[in-house]
């Protein structure tokens, strides 16, 4: 018998595997640049699998996905995670029932941040696609996306999110220059949120360019 983990290795394989097939689909399509961008899935109540830091997120194999615990500790790897590990493992420590953090750092998401900093958030209004997120059931209703200041202090900006939840419910928020966050219960619901929130900042970003 090997040494046994602190997680189930069945349950991190099919994490892996989901992180590397819809990624490399992310990464595809210009979201991932210059081996920027991290991703995790929830394993179990104090594991999360992540993408190791530095790693080109088009060509991600299982080797590139390592194991933290819900402080942002390695478990059972030399793997150093990505700098930024403790904003995903803040959201899983808040809320058992999130499974999966994405984070990119699209042109469009890193425009629209730079855009909508001074004002602290974007406000999104009107659009059918708001349905997309989960708890919404109409257009009707109107979404602010949260825009923090860029910081390389992880604790800080966690703290800041972790302010902000304390006040709303939300599935993602932008960092000032720097990209996306965006979170769901599993994959497609985490990746049914970022795609939502690229496409509406694209839309946002073109009626400024056309109402100028
Ligand atoms: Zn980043």
């Amino acid at each position: 018998m090997s040494t046994a983990l602190p997680y189930d290795p069945q349950r991190l394989a099919h994490c892996a595997g989901e992180i590397i097939v819809n990624v490399r689909e992310l990464s595809a399509r210009g979201w991932t640049p210059a081996t920027s961008s991290n991703f995790s899935r929830r394993i179990d109540a104090q594991h999360a699998a992540i993408t190791v830091s530095g790693r080109d997120k088009g060509r991600l194999t299982e080797a590139d996905i390592m194991v933290v615990d819900l402080e942002g500790a390695p478990v059972a790897t030399s793997h150093r995670p990505s700098a930024e590990t403790l904003l995903h493992t803040q959201l899983y420590k808040r809320y058992p029932e999130i499974g999966c953090v994405l984070h990119t750092h699209s042109q469009t998401q890193t425009v629209a941040s730079r855009l909508y900093a001074g004002m602290g958030h974007v406000h999104l209004e009107g659009y059918e696609l708001l349905k997309a997120f989960t708890g919404n059931t109409t257009h009707e209703m109107s979404l602010e996306l949260p825009v923090l200041p860029n910081t390389q202090d992880m604790h800080t900006l966690a703290a800041q999110v972790d302010a902000l939840l304390d006040q709303q419910a939300m599935w993602g928020y932008l960092i000032d220059g720097h990209g996306l966050y965006a979170w769901g219960r599993d994959m497609p619901e985490a990746r049914r949120h970022l795609e939502a929130f690229e496409f509406l900042l694209g839309c946002e970003l073109e009626l400024r360019r056309l109402q100028r």
